[in-house]
């Protein structure tokens, strides 16, 4: 099974990917966690230019999209395709419904495009299942925020964008769940164990034959 993980910044993805992945083991499934964009070294490197702000040059959104599906088509590749034939379950932490609400809703370019970049990419794939954790901007902005300071991570180069920019990021994401049966919307602002609960529900049913 191929599951995502989608939202915006500090809605709890890594905390919720981890306890699926540690609640698939218990079950003795073979599952891996992975994460876009990243995931094998190469996409690792993209991820890095996309992330870090370039003192020289600001990136344009088109060679953000593109270089978003060229670390995307080397991660399939190398990593999301071999584990899913071999059986093994993979949790990967955002995928192309990411790119659709960053790059289209939340910069704007045109999502048509997009759609055939998507096909172009991983053709017909598509997730089994696409876990939405949904927050309000603010609630996720001082958890993001609150990490970051935590681990003395800079901040990257999506975390100063203005909050605007989030809202339709976030508007984005409630319309692709709206017009895809694939996704599954969670309240991120509850607790852990109540989503924790909901996630145990539904990978049980991902797992019936
Ligand atoms: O999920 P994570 O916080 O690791 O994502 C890193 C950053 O990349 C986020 O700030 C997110 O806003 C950005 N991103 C993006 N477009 C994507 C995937 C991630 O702008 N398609």
């Amino acid at each position: 099974k191929f599951i995502t993980f989608e939202g915006g910044e500090g809605v709890g993805k890594s905390t919720n990917i981890h306890w699926c992945s540690d609640w698939l083991t218990a079950q003795n499934i073979d599952v891996i966690v992975t994460r876009e964009p990243g995931g094998t070294p190469i996409a690792e490197l993209i991820r890095n230019k996309l992330l870090k702000a370039h003192h020289a040059e600001p990136m344009v959104p088109m060679a953000e999209l593109l270089l978003m599906f060229a670390a995307r088509a080397q991660h399939l590749e190398a990593v999301i395709l071999p584990a899913l034939s071999q059986g093994t379950w993979v949790l990967c932490d955002r995928f192309t419904d990411s790119t659709i609400a960053y790059q289209g809703f939340g910069r704007g370019l045109d999502l048509s495009s997009i759609e055939t970049l998507k096909t172009l990419v991983q053709g017909t794939l598509e997730p089994d299942c696409t876990l939405l954790l949904d927050a309000p901007i603010e609630v996720g902005m001082a958890r993001a925020h609150g990490r970051s300071v935590a681990t003395g991570e800079a901040t990257d180069r999506f975390e100063i964008e203005q909050l605007a920019f989030f809202e339709r990021v976030r508007d984005g994401f409630q319309t692709l769940a709206a017009t895809h049966s694939r996704f599954v919307t969670l309240d991120a602002t509850q607790t852990l164990d109540d989503i924790q609960a909901e996630l145990a529900i539904r990978l049980n049913l991902l797992r019936a034959p």
